[in-house]
């Protein structure tokens, strides 16, 4: 028997993980490809629900943001993952409402030197080591 392969990352697929994307032609016919349940999975688009298996991490990205405008702005695009903020980008109280992905420094960003916000993009990424650390830049820099 032929062993499946995935179109999308072009390795080969056990009968049982497999999912099949029928195509049809013009001609009456059908093309058929075959993906990884994951695969598939991690190209659709994150508000068309699924019953696929889950996805691996799709943007392995950490956002530091100073200001709260930033902060705003970075949670919306971070979708669930790390976000890290200064002291005086959000207040106690908000953050204690904000339930898993943030954290925030103990002090604050907002107007700091160029090693400050180095030292902080270091402090992520020994916590999430390999993401890439999206910083905000303020105005005026
Ligand atoms: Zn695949």
């Amino acid at each position: 028997m032929n062993s499946l392969v995935c179109c999308f990352c072009t390795q080969s697929i056990s009968g049982d993980a497999a999912v099949e994307i029928a195509a049809p032609l013009e001609d009456g016919g059908v093309q058929a490809l075959w993906a990884h349940g994951a695969c598939l999975g991690a190209r659709v688009h994150p508000s068309i629900p699924t019953l696929l298996p889950s996805t691996p991490e799709r943007s392995p990205v950490a956002f530091l943001a100073i200001t709260e405008q930033g902060l705003a702005t970075a949670l919306r695009l971070a979708e669930g993952g790390p976000v890290w903020c200064g002291v005086d980008a959000i207040s106690e109280r908000s953050f204690e409402d904000l339930s898993g992905n943030l954290t925030r420094f103990s002090y604050s960003l907002r107007g700091g030197s160029s090693e400050v916000v180095s030292g902080a993009v270091a402090t992520i990424q020994e916590h999430h080591p390999g993401m890439q650390v999206w910083a905000e830049c303020e105005d005026g820099l």
